[in-house]
């Protein structure tokens, strides 16, 4: 750290912003000051590496809340609804998003994260992954909200991102290196947050995540779609803006109140004491523990890899996301002289007990290594168990075995780079069961292998893996933690189970998308004093047999007041419930597109069928079709799984209130394609008639420079007419590469609205449906002359609804 500070002070830029960072603020620049969110997310196409300003509608603000919601609504917005299919996740079409959320740099407790979503290359399905590392606030203090990205690029590329837009830099030179050498290599400074990709992503490996510092996205694969685009990382220089809460005494209020509620709960506080590893011993003591691929539920040397015996051993201190206040991350010393971080309790799980492994030595390192290659450590651990229990059967070769430690970490190494007899574990365990026999052992949903929490021991989370739209993830709603680590309900039973993942899944969705850490979701829900003092045994049947009436004596109005305090748009805690649901049911609308069936919402057959295992307590096995039934029933979901495109179409308009009614409905492509090539013929002819005839028309002309050109069309490669600018007229001019400002609509559903006059440019654009690239002087000249063609070309009573204001051209 020295060392570096020395390096830096040396060099005269960094040197310089050091230096200025060290004086006293009234010396400083005056920063920007935004109030609530800037919404503009930069909207960035790696195949011609250009740029635009997407901005967010304040009623998509409102209904998805920012952060995980609003990136969902944008992939929703660019995608017809036939297209969702076939999207490959490794295909240029893909867009991968990184979404800031309202909070992120709020300074509130538990607040340092950002969203990454994408169409997962692990599942097919739409995935969306948060994580805590400095990338998001940076980017979010460079003044945008969030990062889309498209297309590929040519070779490997690092994305340079600063207040006033985009570099695009080779980096052949980055290629190959692991996530924290290329954050090295990138030599960052403090103003500086980057989000990179190890040789897994570059690689492909299905289980790929992304790296910011020492926090990952982790699951579905994500950092393979950034390998897949050659983008190795993407760079943001921060610290230029600042936010400030709309309600400022509301928000400091409920910070106040939230962040004692966050630290008087129990589960907080053993987390900041022994990390997520603080689950270790009541997974040994319930019999949730996966031991040997999630076999036996018990081996009591688990112990060894417990929180309690690592913080001992290691003497751990904390390394965490920024602005927090749990402190769930640390590092420890281990017996090799180096300072590494703790792995998590599912890194634990996985390989550790799951593998039959009980030396946190080893876990510590590989789980360093995983970090390292750039790969998910639960997928991973899945895995490998899988690959031993095939092993061991006879259904595929392998040097694989339960509890021979010495080949993990080169197998580790061939997963990642792709050579080896190993290489193939780069596929997960869906797929390779498919290939070699072996389903009823592989323990996934979905195609993502499920976290180190054996749902025998909690029916409730085995519902919640089982629905989880992106697959076995534990944090769908995380029910083990009322079922088990609060002992708010009873785990082996199906009643209510159904009304609690739906609930839980709800307030999940809204926490993930105001990117606050979910686990402060416990503290928040459970300490309010009613809950918090109230008998546990009422509480327990409560839950079960009123559950409606248990949820609503827990209380999530502060995550609701956050939203309303910092972009000042008045919302309580049903609405932030609402929209939860909405999140919720979109994604597994567009899941369903994509190729989701109802029938995947279920668990591995283990869980179904092995009820005899090595925990001395209750063995049984998950009722998991009963509950699903349910789950499907009280959701509303049709025989496809998922919400009916009426249903859907209901959820989000409710949202959008009464200014605005407007809806993209894909359907009728081949009319509407045809219908806008034919508007944009027309258009074609008229423009270049109206500039030279109509004097208002041409004042608006003469602002372009001359030889200026612009073209107007449907992105990427839709219909489009460009112009150019010729004396004191316009010319149409044939199809370029090149042009002095595009003018894109961001598909032809969007076309659709603008040219049927049902929406107008100015709303078409504010609703994020058309962007512009190009000068903001020849964006606002751009709208008011199509104004003015509009209200040439159309009769009255059209053009009246088309343009913002009717006045007569001359
Ligand atoms: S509790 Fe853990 S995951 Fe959550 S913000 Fe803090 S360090 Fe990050």
């Amino acid at each position: 750290m020295r060392f570096w500070l020395l390096q830096k002070l040396v060099s005269p830029v960094a040197g310089a912003s050091i230096i200025v960072s060290l004086l006293p603020s009234p010396w400083r620049f005056p920063m920007r000051v935004i109030k609530g969110t800037s919404n503009r997310y930069l909207d960035i196409d790696l195949t011609t590496e250009t740029w635009s300003v997407y901005t967010v509608t304040t009623e998509d603000l409102t209904s998805y809340l920012g952060g995980k919601g609003l990136a969902l609504k944008i992939f929703y917005d660019r995608f017809a609804k036939e297209e969702l299919a076939g999207i490959d996740p490794f295909g240029p079409e893909n867009i991968i998003i990184f979404s800031m959320g309202v909070m992120l740099s709020s300074g509130a407790s538990c607040t340092g994260r950002f969203e990454v979503l994408t169409k997962s290359p692990q599942t097919g399905l739409i995935v969306g992954s948060s994580c805590g590392g400095y990338f998001g606030e940076a980017c979010k203090t460079a003044g945008w909200d969030g990062v889309i990205i498209s297309g590929r690029a040519e070779g490997p590329l690092c994305l340079r991102i600063a207040k006033d837009g985009v570099q695009f830099e080779p980096a052949h030179h980055l290629w190959g290196q692991g996530t924290h050498e290329v954050q090295e290599s990138l030599e960052l400074t403090p103003k500086e947050g980057a989000a990179v990709i190890g040789p897994a992503g570059e690689n492909r490996v299905l289980y790929a995540n992304i790296c910011s510092g020492h926090r990952f996205a982790g699951r579905g694969g994500i950092g393979a779609v950034m390998g897949a685009k050659n983008l190795k990382a993407i760079v943001a220089r921060g610290k230029e803006v600042k936010y400030e809460p709309v309600l400022q005494k509301q928000f400091s209020d409920t910070v106040r109140k939230a962040k004692k509620y966050i630290l008087r709960n129990q589960m907080s506080h053993r987390m900041r004491l022994y990390g997520t590893n603080a689950n270790t011993r009541p997974g040994i003591q319930h019999g949730f523990s996966p031991v040997r691929n999630f076999r036996d539920r018990f081996h009591p040397d688990t112990e060894q890899i417990s929180g309690e015996a690592m913080a001992e051993k290691y003497t751990t201190r904390h390394s965490t996301c920024r602005h927090c206040s749990i402190l769930c991350g640390h590092k420890g010393h281990y017996p090799d002289g180096v300072f590494r971080q703790i792995p998590e309790y599912e890194t634990a799980g996985m390989f550790g007990s799951n593998i039959h492994n009980f030396d946190s030595d080893l876990i510590g390192r590989w789980n360093e290594v995983l970090n390292e290659l750039g790969m998910d450590t639960i997928s991973a651990g899945g895995t490998i168990a899988w690959a031993m229990e095939a092993g061991e059967k006879g259904l595929r070769e392998t040097e694989l075995q339960f509890g021979r430690t010495d080949n993990i970490e080169a197998v580790l190494r061939q997963i990642a780079s792709g050579k080896g007899a190993e290489a193939e574990l780069a596929k997960g365990s869906k797929i390779l069961s498919e290939q070699y026999g072996g389903q009823e052992f592989a323990i996934h949903v979905k195609g993502i292998e499920i976290a180190a929490y054996d749902p025998r021991a909690a029916w409730g989370q085995g519902l919640s893996y089982a629905v989880h739209n992106k697959g076995g993830c534990h944090l769908g709603s995380y029910l083990i933690g009322l079922e088990q680590l609060m002992g708010y309900m009873p785990p082996h039973t199906t009643l209510g189970k159904a009304d609690w993942v739906i609930f839980m899944e709800d307030i999940y969705s809204g926490v993930n998308s105001l990117q606050l850490c979910q686990f402060t979701i416990y503290g928040i829900l459970t300490e309010p004093v009613i809950p918090k003092y109230l008998p546990r045994f009422l509480l327990k049947i409560a839950t079960i047999t009123l559950p409606k009436i248990a949820m609503s004596l827990m209380n999530w109005s502060l995550l609701s007041r956050f939203f309303w305090s910092i972009t000042g748009i008045r919302m309580n805690k049903w609405q932030f419930l609402k929209a939860g649901e909405r999140i919720n049911k979109l994604e597994r609308w567009m899941d369903v597109q994509m190729g989701l069936k109802a029938a995947d919402d279920t668990l591995p057959a283990r869980f179904l069928k092995e009820k005899e295992t090595a925990y001395t307590g209750k063995n049984t096995v998950v009722p998991i079709e009963k509950m699903v039934t349910q789950y499907h029933r009280k959701r509303g979901y049709d025989s496809t799984g998922g919400p009916s495109d009426g249903d859907l179409q209901k959820i989000m308009d409710t949202s959008r209130g009464k200014s605005r009614s407007i809806t993209v409905r894909p359907s009728g492509r081949f009319f509407k394609t045809l219908y806008c090539r034919i508007v944009l013929a027309v258009l074609g002819w008229f423009i270049p008639a109206v500039a030279c005839r109509k004097k208002s028309v041409q004042e608006e002309v003469v602002t372009f420079p001359e030889g200026f050109s612009f073209s107007l069309g449907v992105w990427p490669c839709g219909p489009s007419v460009t112009f150019r600018r010729r004396g004191r007229g316009l010319k149409k001019s044939g199809k370029t590469e090149r042009v002095d400002m595009r003018v894109s609509l961001k598909s032809i559903e969007a076309a659709w609205l603008l040219f049927s006059f049902q929406e107008s440019t100015c709303q078409s654009e504010a609703n994020g449906r058309l962007s512009v690239e190009g000068e903001l002087p020849h964006t606002c000249t751009f709208i008011r002359f199509m104004d003015k063609v509009e209200i040439l070309l159309l009769p009255r009573f059209i053009a009246e609804k088309a343009v913002k204001k009717w006045v007569p051209v001359k």
